[in-house]
């Protein structure tokens, strides 16, 4: 007997692929499934996957400047787990957690090495908001909330510090062996000067913007450091949000055999009612014009933040595994596709969720409002 029994899907190779859950988790998968289910869901051909992860959002619903609802950029765009990468820091993640721990969707966060996160841009302006201890206490009890680090490395969030905050959370996570997720922007600091601290598993995020700043070299070709820090194992991250995609960029990243690792949004209430971003299937679909084929899309969202974060028991299809599903469908469709530097590119084909299941419980479309 099966909680929810899942048929007529396709695995992203096309093949046929049924699943029956129980208790929140995977029991069974094969071609073909038979069995009594307290629920059936005909997915009539969709594909399915591991349940989306967008591991860069912001979800915190009582901050002013960055914040979105869980659920608008969860469960009702195919998404099962997001992570807010850095909404709040030590003095506020507790009433975040609160809010978080209702929404259907899994959520987790990053916390910010700044006191109360992102309350003002310029979070890492005052090294006397980075209380090492008091992070740490934080981290330490909410263990199943806080999943990594973040610091926010450009020109307004740091004012005269340069380097020195990303120093501070590299010192921390020394200490907390967490993740650390480091956003990049305008100078300073110099590009080139944040990757030095890094180390293989750091995560960049912003990884193909457009900025003077970023990867690529006015001659056209990706910066000699930023090739190097690639091929040491630093994740490269979309986090595409309303500044840091850029067609062009991820373009000649892939020809010089550049790929970005994790896709995430970076998406918040303005960014999706308004675009460029509106929800992580338009990013992926954004990624597949680039060249990037459905298994390289499916893993960035599945089992490379799973592995990048440690959600182990996220991001592939396995019995055992949390039951969040995602079902899809790849539509030929021409569609206007948007960057964060207003650059259009014409689809052939997008990603289109249609339902996707958290622990085994079932969201259609339909329900979307
Ligand atoms: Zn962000």
């Amino acid at each position: 007997m099966f909680d929810l029994l899942v048929k007529n899907a396709r695995d992203i190779k096309g093949n046929a692929l049924e699943i029956g859950i129980n208790s929140g988790k995977i029991i069974d998968l094969s071609e073909s499934l038979q069995g009594q289910a307290k629920e059936v869901f005909d997915a009539k051909g969709a594909y399915v996957s591991a349940g989306w992860i967008d591991s860069h959002v912001h979800c915190f619903e009582k901050m002013d400047l960055y914040y979105d609802y869980p659920d608008e950029i969860g469960v009702a765009t195919g998404v099962t787990t997001v992570i807010d990468a850095g909404s709040s820091g030590e003095g506020n993640i507790k009433n975040f957690y609160a809010l978080a721990k209702k929404a259907k969707t899994n959520v987790f966060a990053l916390l910010n090495i700044s006191k109360n996160g992102i309350v003002t841009q310029d979070e890492l302006s005052d090294l006397s908001l980075i209380d090492e201890a008091k992070n740490i206490a934080r981290i330490k009890e909410l263990p199943d909330f806080i999943v990594g680090i973040k610091a926010r490395m450009s020109k307004t969030v740091i004012g005269q510090n340069g380097i020195i905050p990303l120093q501070m959370a590299k010192k921390l996570q020394s200490k907390v062996k967490l993740p650390l997720m480091v956003h990049i922007g305008s100078a300073p600091p110099k590009l080139e000067d944040v990757l030095q601290e890094l180390e293989a598993g750091d995560i960049v995020t912003h990884c193909f913007n457009g900025k003077e700043n970023g990867i690529l070299a006015t001659d056209g070709e990706i910066k000699d450091f930023a090739l190097k820090a690639y091929r040491q194992g630093i994740v490269f991250d979309i986090g595409h949000g309303t500044d840091s995609f850029n067609f062009k960029v991820a373009q000649v990243a892939r020809e010089e055999e550049v790929s970005a690792q994790s896709i995430s949004t970076d998406i918040y209430i303005r960014n999706r009612k308004n675009g460029p971003v509106y929800d992580l299937a338009t990013t992926l679909s954004k990624l597949l014009k680039v060249g990037y084929s459905l298994e390289e899309l499916i893993s960035a969202v599945t089992t490379a933040p799973a592995k990048n974060f440690d959600l182990k028991n996220k991001g592939s299809l396995e019995v055992g595994k949390d039951g969040d599903l995602t079902f899809f469908k790849l539509e030929d469709k021409q569609e206007i596709l948007v960057d964060s530097n207003e650059n259009i590119q014409q689809s052939e084909q997008i990603l289109t969720p249609v339902a996707c299941t958290v622990a085994g419980v079932l969201y259609q479309e339909s329900e979307k409002k």
